[in-house]
Order: C-alpha cells, then sequence, then structure tokens
C-alpha cells in the first residue's frame, strides 16, 4: 500500500480508486480532527478533516449523497484545499438535505 501522499495520489491517478482512497482517508483519520468539524449544520462535534462529518451525521444522509459525496472527493484536497466542484455541489446538497431533515424530526417541516 502507497505510504506518502504523493504515493496514494499517484496511486489514485492511476486508477487504483477506492482500495487507495480509502487507506488514505484512514491515514489521515489517524492525525486526529485539528479544528475541522462535522458539515451537519449545527454539529460541532470534530472529524478529520478528511472526512465530511461524523459518523452519526454521516449515517444519517441518504446513500445517494453518501456515494456522491465519496467519488467527488480526492485524496488530499484536505490538505491542498482544492476540493472538485462536483464534491463542494454534493457537500452542499448534503448540507440542504440535513437542514430539512432536522425540521422533519421537530415535525416543523411544511410546504409553503
Ligand atoms: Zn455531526
Amino acid at each position: 500500500m502507497p505510504e506518502t501522499l504523493f504515493e496514494r495520489m499517484t496511486a489514485i491517478a492511476r486508477g487504483e480508486g477506492i482500495a487507495a482512497k480509502a487507506a488514505h482517508v484512514r491515514s489521515e483519520a489517524v492525525k486526529g480532527a485539528g479544528a475541522h468539524h462535522c458539515h451537519w449544520p449545527g454539529c460541532t462535534r470534530r472529524v478529520p478533516p478528511s472526512m465530511w462529518g461524523c459518523r452519526d451525521h454521516w449515517f444519517r444522509l441518504p446513500r445517494n449523497l453518501r456515494t456522491r459525496i465519496w467519488s467527488a472527493y480526492r485524496a488530499g484536497q484536505e490538505i491542498s484545499k482544492t476540493p472538485s466542484r462536483e464534491y463542494v455541489e454534493a457537500s452542499r446538497e448534503a448540507q440542504e438535505w440535513a437542514r430539512k431533515d432536522d425540521l422533519r424530526e421537530r415535525g416543523w417541516e411544511y410546504d409553503l
């Protein structure tokens, strides 16, 4: 398994895909969260920068949104600060979904 960030990104570029990407996220996760927090609106839990959100909120997202975020995620984007447009859009959409989900849970959602 590639060890350095450069090797991992090269592996990903070569199409070694999911396994290399997952290995990258795991290896970044052990470095800890720093100041990065879950993207779920209002959640203050700290999560590693390579992850979208805390475990609870990540799994609350519908599978199709998780798949979109995961496929748009490029290893190292949290270090280079250059997420793809697809990632940013998918992430925003997930936050939009999360806001509605919070309202649904409180019974406040209604159609205007
Ligand atoms: Zn959260």
